[in-house]
């Protein structure tokens, strides 16, 4: 099955409430989707996790000289797409643009066979998925602290068990800020925290001291992605388990990461780091190494069903009668993207999310609100 087109749309949408994180603020989202079609008339999509506008020229760059190919054949087209950047992109968002070419051709095979991803990817390990609430950034005005309690409070009353919240303010803020969330949300919830690579070894350590009072089940970024040695020897010094992966890219960036000790919990996005093709490959060394996988999943739904998708394929590890399920992070900040553009809007029951068995990846596009929001931003 030829494939016809390869089309990129760059969809933005103003948020009613900026927020902002360690790193820098939001007052839009934006992104790049992909659609492929094949001489049938079938069509697949995929999305790339980084700068929209260079996602976008990425796949244009990409887009003529995989025309024609074989869709069906997406190891073949991953490795023609992967040489034609390698010079160039060993890492960064070329890596995007090729991650949204990929899991559009998955969501292509899928409906061609008239088969779920999951299956194509071997098989789902379970029905539903356990997912975590992202939320919890910084904004201004009001009592950060009481703000964050709330917001907080308010993911546990939706069901969720497990809740990420973002520190790298200040050590002193971030401290007043864990230990308000954690106070309202009790022992029994899960919190992780996200420092997006703000501090420094000393800081870091100085924080990660604090989170193991406060019964924190990831310390994740506490470090910048260049500091290798940095995370090895914060990792050893500290009980709560470290967590990274997000700036890595493809089965070798990992290796990096896993070879030097850095992570017990690893978090590649499908989006960024080269598609579910190469997800399956660090799926493969991180089992070699014995390494927890929680994928980073910062979108839309269709960043979200292939993040579902992939970790209903992933074993459990160690492997046990009570079994610790993987999870997947769910994005709550303000998202009209997300909420509106792609059909179905995931919803969670009790922490989980249930598993589609539609072709492909199961989600569909509103073609009035893709014109719509690919004019604005
Ligand atoms: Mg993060």
């Amino acid at each position: 099955m030829k494939i016809l087109s390869v089309e990129a749309f760059v969809v933005s949408q103003k948020l009613d409430a900026p927020f902002s994180f360690s790193q820098w603020s939001y007052d839009q989202r934006s992104v790049c989707l992909t659609r492929v079609k094949v001489e049938d008339g079938t069509v697949g999509w995929g999305e790339g996790y980084g700068p929209a506008s260079v996602v976008k020229s990425g796949v244009e760059m990409l887009a003529p000289s995989i025309i024609g190919m074989n869709a069906m054949e997406i190891g073949r087209i991953w490795q023609h797409m992967y040489l034609k950047t390698l010079d160039f992109s060993r890492s960064g968002v070329l890596l995007a643009s090729i991650s949204s070419i990929d899991i559009a051709l998955w969501d292509l095979k899928g409906k061609l066979l008239e088969q779920p991803v999951h299956s194509l990817l071997g098989g789902k390990r379970r029905d539903r998925i356990q997912v975590y609430a992202t939320g919890m950034y910084f904004t201004e005005g009001g009592n950060l602290q009481q703000k964050l309690a709330d917001e907080a409070q308010s993911y546990v009353d939706q069901g969720f068990k497990r809740l990420k919240m973002k520190v790298g303010h200040s050590l002193a803020q971030d401290r007043r800020n864990v230990e308000s969330v954690r106070t309202a949300i009790g022992d029994e919830v899960g919190l992780m925290v996200d420092a997006n690579h703000a501090y420094d070894f000393k800081e870091a350590r100085e924080l990660g001291l604090v989170l193991e009072d406060q019964n924190i089940a990831w310390f994740e970024e506490p470090l910048s992605p260049e500091d290798y040695a940095g995370y090895r020897r914060l990792r050893r010094s500290l009980k709560v388990p470290i967590a990274a992966g997000e700036c890595e890219y493809l089965v070798y960036g990992f290796k990096r990461l896993f070879e030097r000790e850095c992570v017990d919990i690893a978090q590649p996005d499908i989006c960024g780091t080269g598609g579910l093709t190469e997800i399956l490959r660090i799926t493969a060394l991180a089992r070699s190494f014995h390494i927890e996988l929680a994928p980073h999943c910062w979108g839309t739904g269709i960043a979200f069903a292939a993040g579902l998708h992939f970790v209903s394929t992933l074993d459990s590890m160690p492997g046990r009668v009570f079994n610790r399920e993987p999870v997947l992070e769910m994005d709550r900040t303000e998202n009209p993207l997300r909420d509106k553009l792609i059909q179905p809007v995931f919803k969670p029951e009790d922490g989980f999310v249930q598993m589609s068995d539609q072709p492909g990846l199961g989600i569909e596009i509103d073609p009035d609100l893709l014109e719509e929001f690919s004019t604005l931003g």
